[in-house]
């Protein structure tokens, strides 16, 4: 079988060779989920519709009262990106501690999202902010909340002859984050809880507090107590570790269907447990957040 490579270089090139796409087709980013996939032979594609020539996509710009992001800006671009990390901390963080440099250099924020896993670690920050998708379809662009965007486990609403080509983030100038995450290394690791808080800074205090936490259940869970990490006392910090402990437990035992996600009872009763060091190295973030965003590239973990 031969195979077709399409490297579309305008607009008009890709909106044609998306409509080729059939269901044996894939879509090319960065390739560090896709390529281990078809060299272990779980994908045999016929034809790629490699993005890597399409420079606008690659563009991260203010749009008014967004932030445009292009599905092809890679994580470390991201990272690195002053008003990402002034105006989305958070994901400036999660960015940074994506895999290793080389998959941070060639994995992009696009790829991440089609990508739909529950470990990783992009989605939950674009829920803590209300971002929205742009898909290119047959009909031109349309834009869509990021939480009608996920349907589960690895599936998204993206249609078969579709691409995201960028991400809208809504300016609020005030709103500051950070992001957490526990994996079982330091590099390379996939998360095994991750934690994304947003809040507003006023009179001193912390007002509108948000959360998202990350690899739990099949899509981002909202952290509803999140005020609590705005409280600054160690009880607050404690009620606020019960209470996703507690969110932790009762996803487990609600669960109906078999999960997709083949988490062990083990590995679920751990979440459980080290749920507590995330929430308190949240807090601290938290605490001491003030003085990060303006940090030089390299300063801590951004
Ligand atoms: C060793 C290793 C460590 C990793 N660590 C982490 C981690 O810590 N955290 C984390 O979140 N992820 C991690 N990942 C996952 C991966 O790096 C990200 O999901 C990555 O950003 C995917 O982007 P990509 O550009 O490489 O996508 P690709 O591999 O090119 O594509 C992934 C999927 O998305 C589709 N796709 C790509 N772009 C688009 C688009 N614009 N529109 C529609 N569909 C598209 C592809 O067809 C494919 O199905 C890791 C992966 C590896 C191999």
């Amino acid at each position: 079988m031969s195979t077709e490579y399409l490297q579309p270089k305008s607009w008009g090139e890709l909106k044609e060779d998306l409509q080729r796409l059939t269901e044996k087709s894939v879509i090319l980013a960065g390739g560090t989920d896709l390529m281990p996939k078809i060299r272990s032979g779980k994908k045999e594609p016929n034809l790629y519709l490699s993005l890597c020539r399409m420079e606008e996509l690659k563009a991260i710009e203010r749009q008014g009262e967004w932030l445009k992001i292009g599905a092809m800006a890679a994580h470390t671009q991201a990272s690195e990106d002053p008003f990402i990390r002034k105006y989305f901390t958070a994901l400036a963080m999660a960015c940074s501690q994506i895999g290793s440099q080389q998959i941070r250099n060639k994995g992009t924020l696009g790829g991440s999202l089609a990508n739909a896993s529950p470990a990783g670690d992009i989605m939950p920050c674009i829920f803590l902010y209300g971002g929205k998708i742009e898909i290119l379809g047959e009909n031109g662009i349309r834009s869509v909340d990021a939480e009608s965007f996920l349907l589960e486990n690895g599936c998204t609403l993206l249609g078969r002859n579709e691409l995201i080509t960028s991400i809208l983030l809504p300016l609020e100038e005030e709103r500051k984050s950070c992001f957490v995450k526990l994996g079982s290394r330091r590099e390379v690791t996939i998360a095994q809880i991750s934690l994304c808080i947003s809040w507003k800074e006023e009179d001193n205090e912390k007002k509108d507090m948000k959360g998202f936490i990350g690899a739990v259940d099949i899509r981002p869970v909202e952290f509803e107590k999140a005020y609590l990490l705005g409280e600054n006392s160690e009880e607050s910090r404690e009620e606020a570790a019960a209470w996703l402990a507690d969110k932790i437990r009762g996803i487990r035992s609600n669960r109906t269907k078999e999960s997709k996600l083949k988490i062990t009872e083990a590995e679920k009763l751990y979440k459980e447990r080290a749920v507590k060091g995330i929430v308190f190295d949240a807090a601290d973030w938290i605490e001491r957040e003030s003085t990060f965003h303006t940090g030089k590239k390299g300063e801590g973990k951004l």
